[in-house]
């Protein structure tokens, strides 16, 4: 695993610090800024985050939280309204898209804005109980989340097996009805087509005017927001990819430039990044 010292060195580290202020910074939620927990409930950001954001965020352009959950959940496990204010102190702004892009938060608006639930979404809904079953799965944790629903395996005597079981019948059932699957981690989710992390990365890019973007993830649902930012690398734009690395998760470790030691590693790297900003 690359440690956190050798970004310093890097060319694509240098040229995110050349992008200074014009820099937009993107984190998912869980993984990166809280740590993964056995009830998803109570997954709290990590203690030193509110700090190490509102130190950030006086350094560039703007500070966003990429997550799947309803903005609403991630702001309260957050405490992200009074890391907003901080934020909104130093004259810039701190924003939640949350359920992958579809909702938006924001500092200055402060109000949970949010498109009608899915055509389709009832009706899968509905036929869970019997998919689930079918799929020997009938204990798995459905969460409604509105615009969104998660089968959750990671409670279950076998949360890996019954994920394996699920994944084909959920997806035939995702794709009958136009909706889209994103598998994560014990986790399946389904939800509205047409939007991705990578879709709302891009928009933050062109609303904020970014010279530059750092985002963070941990996840398979990060795996489009990596390839935005690869995309926009290509393009020219200074960027950089962090993983915040578990055991759990392989694929964004490839992608990535930089592996972190989970949340821990995460505020370290931003603390760094914080103070090299700072002196530039
Ligand atoms: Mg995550």
């Amino acid at each position: 695993m690359e440690q956190p010292h050798s970004a310093s060195a890097s060319p694509e580290y240098a040229a995110l610090l050349r992008a200074g202020d014009r820099l937009l910074v993107a984190l998912d939620f869980d993984g990166t800024l809280a740590p993964i927990v056995e009830n998803p409930d109570v997954a709290l950001i990590h203690p030193e985050a509110p700090e190490v954001l509102a130190g950030l965020s006086a350094q560039v352009r703007a500070v966003a939280v990429v997550t799947g959950r309803p903005a609403r959940q991630v702001l309260a496990l957050g405490g992200l309204d009074d890391v907003g204010d901080a934020i909104g102190e130093s004259g810039r702004e701190l924003v939640v898209l949350g359920q992958y892009g579809n909702e938006r938060w924001s500092s200055n608006a402060r109000r949970v804005v949010s498109p009608k639930p899915p055509a389709g979404l009832a009706s899968l809904i509905g036929d869970l109980p019997r998919l689930l079953r079918r799929a020997d799965a009938a204990e798995a944790w459905i969460e409604e989340k509105g615009l969104a629903v998660a089968v959750h395996t990671r409670r279950m005597a076998d949360p890996r097996g019954a994920f394996e079981r699920l994944l084909p019948v959920l997806t035939d059932a995702a794709k009958t009805r136009n909706l889209t699957l994103e598998p994560g981690r014990m986790v399946i989710e389904i939800r509205s087509s047409g939007m991705d992390k990578g879709v709302a990365l891009r928009r933050l890019v062109e609303e904020y005017d970014a010279q530059g973007v750092l985002f963070v993830g941990d996840d398979l649902g990060d795996v489009p927001a990596f390839e935005a930012v690869a995309a926009l690398r290509r393009e020219g734009m200074p960027t950089l990819l962090v993983c915040s690395g578990s055991d759990e998760e392989s694929t964004l470790r490839d992608l990535a430039d930089l592996v972190v030691a989970g949340p821990d590693g995460v505020m370290e790297f931003l603390r760094r990044l914080t103070a090299d900003l700072a002196r530039d």
